[in-house]
């Protein structure tokens, strides 16, 4: 048996869906064990595109078990709609491939609402959010106001529940944001267009992947976002609500005894980053909008416009360190086939003095980028398989973030499909 966490080093949006469905080759079970709807992996393979939100990316394999464990935000209704997306495109879904923890937390309607009234309270002091209700959705689970997946199976109980639940934030939505209140008939019709579609998908996954450790299988953990928006060790408070770190993946998936043999650390051979908050080596006016034609640097979800920088050495040395990440899988290098100069951001400079530390997140503002130059290679390289045959310049690159970061590059990924990859031996 041998367990793999695949996780975002930077902003997110690396491409961590394209390496779980490359990899999910080797791996029985695949699970998400943190974040909701908030974010997309794109996933490109023979059945065609997809921009998985919940959905973990193994679902394309067959023989492969999908779980949503008990760390995500466990939103019934973009989950249908994303089921009923996949399913239309030839992949079937059955309570044998797929699998939700009955102690996943649900993400009830007024979460979402309470996401866009906090983000229109801000008004130009906002955080970004997808407005998926993330934050309010993590913020009531640990205060123990929401209702777990497996309460779908004592409706009485389930009823009475939310009927405390609805009163309480009821309290919030009219008082402090002069919104309209919840009825319980506005929950009865959520729980069956909603709820009640994927029920038959709810287990306890916690036995299930217990069982699955006693027989040896190998289990693949899958995140959400990147390092720098996980809510302890990320840009504080331009993160996400949960955590988004390999360390998380064993709470989070319903396994607590999970050992990582390996860590998969996806970092992009350029950065982006969504929303608001500090982005140190954020590069602006045409350089910018080149980078982000090139790469197709549009949100997922929201279909925003992605800020772009070149590879950020500081934030990525950081984001391994705290990933623990054994090996690294750079994407997106075919990107950069048409720069004349490669810039890297080495360093940065904070008051004055030069830096290899990523700061903490009040002095991030004041942090300047360090640029440096690399050769560029000109020519496409979208159709290399081989480390030997890159060009020169597109090793170089490679190899000096492979020191400077101090992690191998095993995979290198130079086109968005599922066989568009390097590996290094
Ligand atoms: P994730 O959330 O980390 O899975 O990343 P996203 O799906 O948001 O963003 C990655 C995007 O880059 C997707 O549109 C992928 O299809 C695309 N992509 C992934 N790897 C490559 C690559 O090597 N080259 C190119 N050109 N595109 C890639």
């Amino acid at each position: 048996m041998s367990n793999c966490a695949i996780v975002g080093i930077n902003w997110g949006d690396e491409g961590k869906g394209r390496m779980v469905d490359l990899l999910t080759e080797k791996y029985d079970v695949v699970v998400r064990f943190q974040g909701g709807g908030n974010a997309g992996h794109t996933v490109i393979n023979e059945l065609g595109k997809f921009a998985l939100h919940l959905l973990p990316s193994g679902i394309f394999r067959k023989g492969v078990v999908n779980i949503l464990g008990n760390g995500v935000a466990l939103d019934p209704e973009n989950l249908w709609s994303e089921m009923q997306e996949v399913e239309s495109n030839g992949v079937s879904l059955t309570p044998e491939n797929l699998k939700i923890s009955d102690r996943a937390s649900l993400l009830l309607p007024w979460h979402r609402d309470l996401d866009e009234l906090e983000e229109l309270r801000l008004a130009d002091k906002k955080y970004g959010s997808t407005k998926q209700g993330i934050a309010p959705f993590y913020s009531d689970k640990y205060q123990k106001k929401t209702i777990l997946a497996g309460e779908l199976f004592y409706p009485e109980e389930l009823k009475s529940h939310l009927s405390d639940l609805m009163e309480w934030k009821n309290l919030t939505l009219t008082k402090v944001y002069g919104a309209k209140p919840y009825t319980m008939e506005m929950l009865e019709n959520w729980i069956s267009d909603y709820c009640e579609k994927i029920k038959p998908y709810i287990c306890d996954t916690g036995s299930f992947l217990r069982k699955a450790q006693k027989e040896d299988k190998s289990i693949l953990f899958e995140a959400q976002l990147g390092s720098l928006r996980d809510l302890d060790y990320g840009i504080h408070p331009y993160t996400t609500s949960s955590n988004t770190t390999a360390a998380y993946a064993p709470i989070g998936s319903g396994l607590p005894s999970a050992r990582l043999d390996s860590i998969v650390g996806v970092v992009k051979a350029y950065s982006t980053c969504v929303g608001e908050g500090p982005f140190v080596c954020e590069m602006f006016g045409e350089e910018a909008e080149k980078l982000r034609k090139a790469g197709f640097e549009y949100g997922a979800k929201t279909g925003r416009p992605r800020r772009v920088g070149p590879v950020d050495i500081v934030a990525t040395r950081y984001g391994v360190e705290v990933q623990a990440a054994t090996e690294i899988a750079l994407t997106k290098l075919d990107v950069l086939s048409y720069m004349d100069k490669i810039p890297v951001c080495t360093h940065y400079t904070l008051n004055g003095e030069r830096t290899d530390s990523f700061p903490f997140p009040s002095a991030l503002k004041n942090a300047e980028p360090e640029i440096e130059y690399f050769e560029g290679w000109k020519c496409d390289i979208s159709g290399i398989r081989s480390w030997d045959d890159l060009p020169k310049a597109a090793r170089d690159y490679v190899s000096y973030i492979e020191k400077a970061v101090g992690c191998p590059i095993k995979y290198i990924s130079v086109g968005p499909e599922r066989d568009s990859i390097i590996i290094r031996k």
